[in-house]
């Protein structure tokens, strides 16, 4: 939809801000371009915005060279947000909203319906807000207008450059969410610029790695986490994120550390008052220095329940498969699943017992590095 060919961007003192770009945003999509400060990224917004012109290449809209159109008919169909938001200050909200839909010549009952039906998508009630002027505002509230107010008259293309950036974490989370909820509906075709990697990953469907004027890597956010060109990359990705997504994590990572334990000794009457306190079906059978000896489970302690001389070392079971703590995740959950496994004891080399590893503790590690929804939060 938007589409940038062999474009070069020297500005008049020399500086070449952008090199030879190759871009193309596609239509419905959030294309976001990240990259340190002074890659590139407000050049390329105002390059799409015919703000500035390039020195070389092109830039096309739906096929079109922008070269070729009226700057003024052009930018109607684009919605700009900007980091410092902007507003009219002396107009009101709903006057700021109403700006490109008066220039379109929109009816008014049109534009107010508008309006209201803009300022509800981003929780501000219209009856109380509406009349308020930019000040009256709080940040937060002040961008979400800057946000509505470049949709107002549904260009098919939005520009967004830092748009959340002034905002504090909390109004930056919400607005990431709603925009990501506005885009199922609207569908527009948004270029959006952040420096933060967490938004991109959040809302992009392309992201655009840019560095002195150059795109370093470009795909999806599952493509730029799982392969990251270099270095650049990596360190925008952040290591701490690539670790846990590109090093697979050993049982000692996942396995539940306190797992319910006894001791051959031990008399079969107890073992069920500590399967009942303790909620478990099986308890692992330990010795005096932890080592492993095996399980005894509540069917086995049952059926021997009548004869008093029966003590745990007398009815347990060996395990079939046990793991090292440095056993890979995915051998683990092989081992698990090909052998219809409850769980797998994770034990050293003097066979002393660290852990285990059940469906549960791989459910729930696995939920804290992709956590649910989208909000980039571990849910509790
Ligand atoms: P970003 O938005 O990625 O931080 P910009 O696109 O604003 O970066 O700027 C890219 C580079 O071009 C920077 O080094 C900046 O200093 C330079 N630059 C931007 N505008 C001008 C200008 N009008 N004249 C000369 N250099 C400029
Ligand atoms: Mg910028």
């Amino acid at each position: 939809m938007i589409k940038l060919e062999n474009v070069e961007k020297k500005y008049s003192d020399g500086y070449v801000a952008l090199k030879n770009i190759n871009l193309e945003c596609k239509e419905g999509e959030i294309t976001v371009l990240i990259g340190p400060s002074g890659c590139g990224k407000s050049t390329t917004m105002k390059l799409i915005n015919r703000l500035i012109h390039p020195t070389k290449g092109k830039v096309y809209i739906n096929g079109k060279d922008i070269s070729e159109v009226n700057p003024v008919e052009l930018r109607r169909k684009i919605g700009y947000v900007i980091q410092h938001i902007g507003l009219f200050p002396h107009m009101t909200i709903a006057e700021n909203v109403a700006v490109v839909p008066n220039l379109l010549n929109w009816e008014k009952e049109k534009t107010d319906r508008r309006i209201n039906e803009l300022m509800k998508l981003v929780g501000l009630d219209p009856q109380t807000y509406r009349n308020r002027y930019p000040k009256e505002l709080s940040g937060g509230q002040q961008q979400r207008i800057g946000v509505i107010r470049a949709m107002a008259a549904e260009p098919p293309v939005i520009l967004m450059d830092e748009a959340f950036s002034a905002l504090d974490p909390i109004s930056r989370e919400q607005l990431q969410d709603e925009l990501v909820e506005l885009q199922k509906n609207i569908k527009k075709t948004i270029v959006f610029v952040t420096h933060y990697m967490d938004e991109a990953l959040k809302i992009a469907d392309k992201i655009v790695l840019m560095k002195d004027g150059e795109i370093v890597q470009e795909g999806s956010p599952e493509e730029i986490l799982r392969h990251p060109a270099n270095d650049f990359v990596k360190s925008f990705i952040g290591e701490k994120r690539l670790n846990l997504i590109q090093d697979i994590p050993t049982a000692a990572e996942v396995m539940k550390k306190k797992p319910v334990t006894t001791y051959p000794t031990r008399g079969l009457a107890e073992s069920i008052k500590m399967m009942e306190r303790r909620q478990v079906d099986s308890l692992i059978v330990v010795n005096q220095d932890n080592q492993l000896q095996g399980y005894i489970s509540i069917y086995d302690v049952i059926r021997h329940f009548r004869d008093e001389t029966k003590r745990v070392g007398d009815i347990l079971e060996r395990f079939s498969h046990t793991v090292g703590p440095d056993a890979l995740l995915t051998e683990v959950t092989r081992m698990i699943d090909e052998n219809k496994l409850a769980y797998v004891p994770v034990v050293n080399e003097e066979e002393k017992l660290l852990g285990i590893v059940t469906r549960g503790s791989l459910v729930g590690f696995l939920s804290d590095i992709y956590p649910s929804g989208d909000s980039g939060v571990v849910q509790q």
